[in-house]
């Protein structure tokens, strides 16, 4: 079974819900793209149609890329067919905040879709057979299943990402990817039906800046937990025995893994910069609220909170990063897969 790690849940100040606005950037950069794509590759006869949007989170993000979906479709087959039908399935690990997602649904929108929840890893089965058209996921494939194993016993001293490791530790962390990318597409193309799309987003790191730079962030977090280490506060193999199950991958590695499962064809494959500006201090918000229950996991809520509070310490440093260098270089990958090939 995947491991999960939901974002923050509830409505607090460090809830996702409150703290989420750089994902839903990354989805209005995307939204005309989704929505081209659709009208341009779907071409399924239908009267309900069925979709799902894969590692949801709490809201209120998958709301607006749920309607602009079912918006897309609705005007590509309004001339052909005027009472379709959808169905929405919001999914995400079983311990993701439900609750709070389902209150606020339809609050600030017209009922255009029936809901329901689908909980469970996307590494893995989710739905019947031939029962999809739409796949949906927006900044949810870069969580791997699992913290790679070839970092089992403490292969990453001092560290807690492939950022800036050893070459070895990165190849631990692109096999995990490939194996889970395989179990997700093949999983997909038993629950899609014979040309259902796969509709992704996700942050992406080009291959040839994996050994330079990957997601800085991690390092000035890490550099938080050292300098605990250095004070006596955590224990060093506390930190060498931390690493986070997460891969930015490049449009190479997408297409490798694409290829090699043979089952979809890539119809579309676009790098695009991030256009977003928030502070450093929401930044750090951000990433609190994300990552606040894996650290808390491993290291106990006390050390996660001081973590993050250090953090917060480093806030100049970490707004000429964002300047000099996140913005600039971060990049975000949005593919469409078409399904072409059934497994029964
Ligand atoms: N798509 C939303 C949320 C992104 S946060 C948005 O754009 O705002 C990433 C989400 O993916 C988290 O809620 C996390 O729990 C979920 N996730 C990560 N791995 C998952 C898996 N294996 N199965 C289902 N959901 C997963």
């Amino acid at each position: 079974m995947a491991e999960s790690f939901p974002m923050n849940g509830g409505n607090g100040v460090y809830s996702y819900t409150k703290n989420s606005l750089l994902q839903r950037n990354v989805a209005d950069n995307a939204k005309l793209m989704v929505r081209e794509a659709i009208i341009e590759n779907l071409d399924i006869q239908t009267k309900t149609f069925v979709i799902v949007d894969m590692g949801c989170s709490v809201g209120p993000n998958t709301f607006f890329a749920m309607q602009n979906v079912v918006q897309a479709i609705k005007h590509k087959y309004h001339s052909t067919c005027s009472q379709i039908e959808f169905h929405v399935f919001f999914n995400d690990h079983v311990t993701n905040d439900f609750n709070v997602l389902f209150e606020s649904l339809f609050s600030d929108h017209q009922k255009t879709y029936f809901a329901a929840a689908i909980p469970g890893s996307f590494y893995g089965r989710l739905f019947p057979s031939r029962s999809i058209h739409v796949a949906y996921s927006c900044y949810a494939l870069q969580w791997l299943s699992r913290v790679p194993k070839g970092l089992i016993d403490k292969k990453n001293k001092g560290r807690i990402h492939y950022d800036g490791a050893s070459i070895d530790v990165w190849n631990a962390y692109v096999d995990q990817f490939e194996k889970d990318m395989e179990v997700f597409l093949s999983a997909r193309a038993n629950e899609m039906v014979h040309g259902g799309l796969i509709v992704l987003v996700l942050p992406s790191i080009p291959s040839e800046q994996h050994s330079k730079i990957g997601y800085r962030i991690f390092t000035f977090v890490e550099s938080s937990l050292i300098d605990m280490v250095n004070e006596g506060i955590v224990e060093e193999s506390l930190v060498d025995s931390f690493n986070l199950p997460l891969y930015f991958p490049s449009d190479e590695d997408m297409t490798k893994v694409v290829e090699k499962n043979g089952c979809f064809s890539i119809e579309k494959l676009e790098i695009t910069c991030l256009q977003c500006n928030i502070d450093a201090k929401s930044f750090i918000i951000h990433i609190r609220a994300g990552f606040e229950g894996i650290f808390t996991k491993h290291f106990g809520s006390k050390i996660t909170y001081e973590i993050f509070e250090r953090t917060l310490g480093k806030i100049e440093e970490i707004e000429a990063w964002l300047e000099t260098e996140y913005y600039k270089t971060t990049r975000q990958l949005f593919m469409v897969l078409k399904c072409k090939k059934l497994i029964l």
